[in-house]
């Protein structure tokens, strides 16, 4: 968080402001009532002292007026001025000058100034009164005691119509009493005006920290909320602005949260989407660098996320040599890649769609990667299986085509070649026959239309009876001379097992044909019966040609021959086994081969077998 400055904080600006307010409010009203209130004092003071020298202009006229009309009463004038002068004096009143129109001094209440009497006034207020006959007035600072003193000079005018100046009156008084006393209310003012700066700073400070305390936790929970923390909530201090915007930050604080708990949930979901799909997922900036790769994708790809991460989409693909981002911007058209893994090669096919805004602006791309190995592998198969049919039927319709032509062009008249001939496409069309049986076999077995026919069979029996079977065909006038030997180890007790007797005779017999097939020069063909675990294994060896290494998976596939022609010679159509090994799967069971090449070969038959206790029997 930022720390903020003290000049800079809400705070300080309040207090500054509402005290500077106070200051000048003070200033304004303090300048202008003191400044009123001297010059009322002032006036007050001044107007009491005309009053007084009006009144005492009153008293001292008659005086004055028997003072010129010249009776001998000098003495009794003298004194009655001078007890009037002391009457007034006081109060104030510095000095009481009485002067006669001829300016020489009548009188003074200064008992220091007495010489004075008798004498000519040189004071030049005076004589400018008694020249104009109009009062004059004067402020000044006396230099001894440095106070000021207000002075006042009256003309003492006959009444009647002459208006004669019958002499002045002199009156200085100190004023500086009234000066005092506006200066001690100033100061009363100035002490009350700093006792309400200060009281108005503190009550500042708290109304400011009232609206900042709030302001600072709204800080304090905004920058929380902007920080991811939303737990918090402001205390709601009133029902103020500051209150309403307290809640309306809880109930955006409350909003956010919920807003990122959906997100998240959101992001989980799309994780876990991501997380789970069969299919892989790569997502792009617009510049074609990953920025999502799912679990799936890695896999597929045989990559680590922070490998791929910020590559480019075409090298992780392993395609930019032949497309471009801008082709596949542009067309958006499924790439199929082949990766080549340790096991086998996985083929993935490559879904590209544009991550786009409303404006058009193209912001990344997603692509879906889908392993499509077996989908290509089914259509190979489905391929081969087609021109494998077309081949196998072909061969015989060929050869006997040939044969039939040859007869028609007149064969058919030699008695030597013609049963032959004919014995030929007999027996091709029995291939055909047989060939055809099996695929409809197939079929059934791949649309699931074959059903099992299951019985509980002793297996020991069943395979006892094949093996009998086999023994009187191999005492036949067509093998005797090859001198067959068959070799049969069962075990003594019954082996119970569900299956579906004719189908696993089937088996049997196509691996015992196999084992005469493909061991031209006789020898002994063995079968062993054996329990191991919860299975029952039947295998069959024979001493024939064997099976190379190679080939030994595929002799299972339908058409797939280790020697086509010797194969197709002995009317085989590659088909046995591939029906043998579902048949045997469609009973749960495995069927697979061992062969040295030269040798011989031996087949395994596994089949569930689950041991019936004695007693059950009983
Ligand atoms: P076919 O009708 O050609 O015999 P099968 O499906 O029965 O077809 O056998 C597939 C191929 O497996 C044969 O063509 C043969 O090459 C090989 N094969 C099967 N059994 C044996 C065996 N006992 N010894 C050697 N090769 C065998």
């Amino acid at each position: 968080m930022k720390k903020i400055r003290i000049y800079q904080s809400i705070n300080t600006k309040i207090v500054f402001v509402i005290v500077m307010l106070l200051i000048f409010a003070l200033q304004l009203i303090g300048a202008n009532f003191i400044t009123q209130l001297e010059r009322e004092s002032v006036e007050t003071y001044q107007n009491d002292r005309h009053t007084q020298i009006d009144f005492l202009e009153s008293t001292i006229q008659p005086l004055l007026l028997t003072d010129q009309n010249g009776t001998d009463e000098e003495i009794d004038i003298e004194t009655e001025v001078s007890s009037l002068l002391a009457e007034f004096s006081g109060n104030g009143i510095t000095e009481i000058q009485l002067v006669g129109s001829d300016s020489f001094v009548l009188g003074t209440s200064d008992s220091t100034q007495q010489t004075l009497v008798g004498q000519l006034s040189n004071d030049t207020d005076i004589r400018q009164a008694l020249v104009v006959g109009e009062r004059v007035t004067r402020q000044y600072v006396d230099p001894g005691t440095n106070t000021r003193r207000w002075k006042i000079v009256a003309p003492v005018i006959a009444d009647g119509e002459d208006q004669a100046i019958l002499g002045a009156i002199m009156m200085e008084s100190n004023i500086e009493a009234v000066y005092n006393q506006v200066s001690d209310i100033t100061w009363i003012f100035l002490n009350s005006s700093l006792l309400a700066i200060v009281l108005s700073l503190i009550l500042a400070n708290m109304v400011s920290r009232a609206l900042t305390t709030p302001i600072k936790e709204m800080q304090k929970q905004t920058e929380a909320i902007a920080g991811g923390d939303y737990s918090g909530q402001l205390t709601v201090y009133g029902e103020d602005e500051l209150g309403h915007l307290a809640l309306s930050i809880n109930d955006l604080s409350n909003r956010v949260s919920e807003a990122q708990e959906s997100i998240e949930s959101e992001r989980r979901r799309l994780d876990s989407v991501l997380t789970h799909m069969t299919d892989g997922v790569i997502a792009t900036d617009r510049r074609g660098k990953v920025v999502i790769v799912n679990d799936m994708a890695q896999t597929m790809l045989e990559i680590q996320a922070e490998d791929a991460l910020g590559q480019n989409i075409l090298t992780l693909l392993r395609v930019e040599e032949e497309v471009t981002l801008r082709n596949i911007l542009e067309n958006q058209e499924d790439l199929m890649i082949t990766v080549k893994s340790e096991e086998s090669p996985t083929i993935l096919r490559v879904s590209f769609s544009l991550i786009q805004r409303e404006s058009g602006f193209i912001s990344g791309m997603v692509c879906v990667l889908h392993d499509v190995t077996e989908q290509e592998k089914i259509e190979r198969e489905r391929k081969e299986f087609v021109s494998n049919v077309s081949h196998e039927l072909r061969t015989p319709l060929t050869s006997m085509r040939s044969y039939l032509e040859a007869l028609a062009d007149g064969a058919w008249k030699d008695p030597e070649i013609a049963p032959h001939f004919l014995e030929v496409t007999q027996s091709e069309t029995d291939r055909m026959i047989r060939m055809i049986q099996d695929l409809l076999h197939l079929s059934r077995i791949d649309s699931g239309r074959s059903h099992l026919e299951l019985e509980i069979v002793n297996l020991t029996e069943l395979i006892h009876h094949v093996f009998s079977r086999f023994e009187m065909l191999l005492n036949s006038s067509e093998y005797k001379e090859k001198n067959y030997q068959l070799k049969l180890e069962l075990l003594d007790e019954p082996v119970w097992v569900e299956i579906d007797a004719d189908r696993i005779i089937q088996v049997f017999d196509n691996i015992l044909n196999n084992a005469i097939k493909y061991s031209p020069d006789g020898g002994t063909i063995s079968g062993k019966m054996r329990i191991i675990q919860k299975r029952v294994i039947i295998s069959i060896s024979d001493q024939g040609m064997g099976i190379p290494k190679a080939d030994l998976q595929k002799i299972f596939s339908r058409f797939y021959r280790v020697d086509g022609a010797r194969s197709r010679a002995m009317g085989g159509s590659g088909l046995g086994l591939a029906i043998s090994k579902e048949v045997i799967e469609q009973h749960s069971g495995r069927i697979w081969a061992e062969s040295t090449e030269g040798k011989g070969t031996t087949f395994y038959v596994s089949l569930p077998f689950v041991p019936v206790e004695e007693e059950e029997w009983e």
